[in-house]
């Protein structure tokens, strides 16, 4: 397959007051051409901050320090683009739709404006092709009328008519790569349904690589291909996404799997169901970073950090015992 998206030991500095945070500590990922990932965790894990470190969205001067690589759709180093190089890829080849679409969306001006500004700006379109095409993107994401609806401002829709005008205008710009961060949370669950059929079918008809952050893993089994799980800063298992759900390997990512509520259940309960807290990231532990949580860990595990080891076929995990803690569930003890 064809890479789009490589992250290569990215690391994640914030500065702050009590000193300095790494937010994401050394994770290294790819996504491939039409393929949509799933990034899972717990807030607090890293995958917002991953996500928008690939677009870098923090205050470079201040705030935050980048390490390791983020190749995109070639050779090209995101990391080392300069700032205008930058806002080109941004919104035209890399698009990102974020939970609250008010804070991407401005409410002083028409939706239709709002999307053919941006086709005009990336895709150098005249007014008539960008108006034309923003009714066309508004019609794809299911508002009715759209014709009409383009001469509105922000305020006069629904927050779920927002989302699609949100994802009419990431998608207006064809890019390569959509990043999504929990873009359905918001929304009532018909609606969410829908924008998930969108992504997925605009994944299959534009062939668009997508990173779909999320803590539903629901939603990610009916969308996703492969999936990333985030604890603390770092990936602790990687996995196509049946093979994860059916045996999964990682700690973390079985206490997961046992939190998600019955298909009948409540669809709004989410993965603070496992024991004990997440440590802070300013007081890593030594170790293995799930250790205080694990019902498996031992002596090794509360000195020695473990790697991301690869595990069968295209399966990454980050523990010492997954052999054993899989003889003991099937019940085999050597
Ligand atoms: Fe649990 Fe040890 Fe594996 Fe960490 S390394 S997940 S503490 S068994
Ligand atoms: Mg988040």
């Amino acid at each position: 397959a064809d890479v789009l998206l490589e992250v290569r030991g990215l690391k994640t500095h914030f500065a702050t007051e009590r000193g300095r945070v790494t937010a994401v500590d050394g994770i290294s990922f790819h996504i491939n051409k039409g393929e949509i990932l799933g990034v899972v965790g717990e807030s607090g894990c890293g995958k917002s901050v991953t996500s928008q470190s690939i677009l870098r969205l923090f205050d470079e001067k201040h705030l935050v320090k980048y390490e390791g690589e983020i190749r995109f759709n070639g050779e090209m180093d995101l990391l080392k683009l300069s700032r205008p190089q930058m806002e080109d890829i941004r919104g035209n080849e890399i698009s990102m739709i974020f939970q609250d679409p008010l804070s991407s969306l401005n409410p002083v001006l028409t939706i239709g404006f709002q999307i053919a500004e941006s086709l005009m700006l990336h895709q150098h379109m005249n007014k008539k092709q960008a108006y034309a095409k923003a009714v066309d993107m508004l019609r794809l994401t299911g508002i009715p009328a759209p014709e009409r609806r383009i001469h509105e401002y922000p305020h006069q829709l629904s927050g779920g008519m927002r989302q699609r005008v949100m994802i009419a205008m990431t998608l207006a710009c064809e890019p390569k790569l959509l990043i999504a961060d929990e873009p359905t949370t918001a929304l009532d669950v018909t609606i969410q349904a829908q924008i998930l059929d969108l992504i997925s079918d605009l994944n299959q008809q534009l062939g668009m690589g997508v990173m779909f952050i999320t803590h539903d893993l629901g939603v990610v089994a009916e969308l996703c291909h492969r999936v990333v799980v985030m604890y603390l800063g770092q990936i602790v298992e990687e996995a196509p996404v049946e093979d994860l759900f059916e045996h999964p390997l990682h700690p973390y990512t079985k206490g997961l799997i046992r939190s998600i509520p019955q298909m009948d259940g409540d669809r709004t309960a989410k993965l603070h169901v496992i024991e004990g807290m997440v440590p802070s990231l300013e007081n890593v532990p030594q170790g293995c970073r799930f250790a205080a949580r694990c019902p498996y860990a031992d002596s090794q595990c509360r000195e020695q950090e473990p790697e991301l080891f690869s595990h069968a076929d295209m399966r990454k995990v980050r523990c010492w015992h997954v052999e054993r803690i899989g003889r003991e569930e099937a019940g085999v003890y050597a």
